[in-house]
């Protein structure tokens, strides 16, 4: 699972990627993951804790700011702070070919979408068509069933009262240095570096 630190003195932490910067290329570049993690990320982890220091969320967990925050800077750099730390930590730089999920995820996935290249089609066809920057996410709902999700923004499916298992970014800044505007190849490409384990992990079972 996701952990964040947070210490009283320095507020939230940079989350550890697991990877070097150059590991996911082909499918994600150096330089994206350097741009994309290093200061993208690094901006909304910063603005988060500026200002989570003036508002009345300074005892709550990160988790708890992007459940209970009203619309607006807290919730949005929040959000992304979220969304970003769960997705770089989801790809692995040793996935196996023939990558695909296994174990009860697999089994949830043939039971809700039948199996997982119509997950992979409907998340393909979400990512692609959803209109300006946002994420799709593959997420659980409070009766156990796996649902595809749009968020809009830095918005995340826990506000939806459900659990973030994968999550697709459509933002520009996400795949714009390799894929310029070909946000669809981009998307395809995401499948040889996803960790399934991982994502498994992050199951209420
Ligand atoms: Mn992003």
């Amino acid at each position: 699972m996701s952990t964040i630190l947070r210490s009283n003195i320095t507020g939230f932490q940079m989350p550890t990627l697991l990877y070097p910067t150059s590991a996911l290329a082909p499918a994600i570049s150096q330089a994206t993951i350097e741009y994309h993690y290093g200061k993208h990320l690094q901006a909304y982890v910063n603005k988060l804790n500026e200002l989570v220091a003036e508002s009345d969320f300074e005892e709550m967990t990160l988790r708890e700011i992007v459940e209970f925050a009203p619309e607006g800077p807290l919730f949005n750099n929040a959000g992304q702070v979220l969304n970003h730390s769960l997705y770089f930590e989801q790809f692995t730089p040793t996935a196996p070919t023939n990558n695909h999920p296994t174990g009860a995820l697999e089994s949830s996935i043939k039971f809700d979408f039948g199996n997982f290249d119509t997950l992979r089609k409907k998340m393909e066809e979400a990512a692609t068509t959803l209109f300006g920057s946002g994420w799709v996410w593959l997420a659980q709902d409070e009766t156990g069933k796996l649902n595809i999700i749009n968020c809009i923004n830095g918005d995340n499916p826990i506000r939806h009262h459900m659990t973030p298992l994968f999550g697709i970014d459509v933002w520009e800044h996400a795949y714009y240095l390799d894929y310029q505007n070909r946000r669809a190849d981009h998307v395809k490409k995401l499948w040889s570096i996803v960790d399934w384990e991982m994502i498994e992990s992050r199951l209420n079972m």
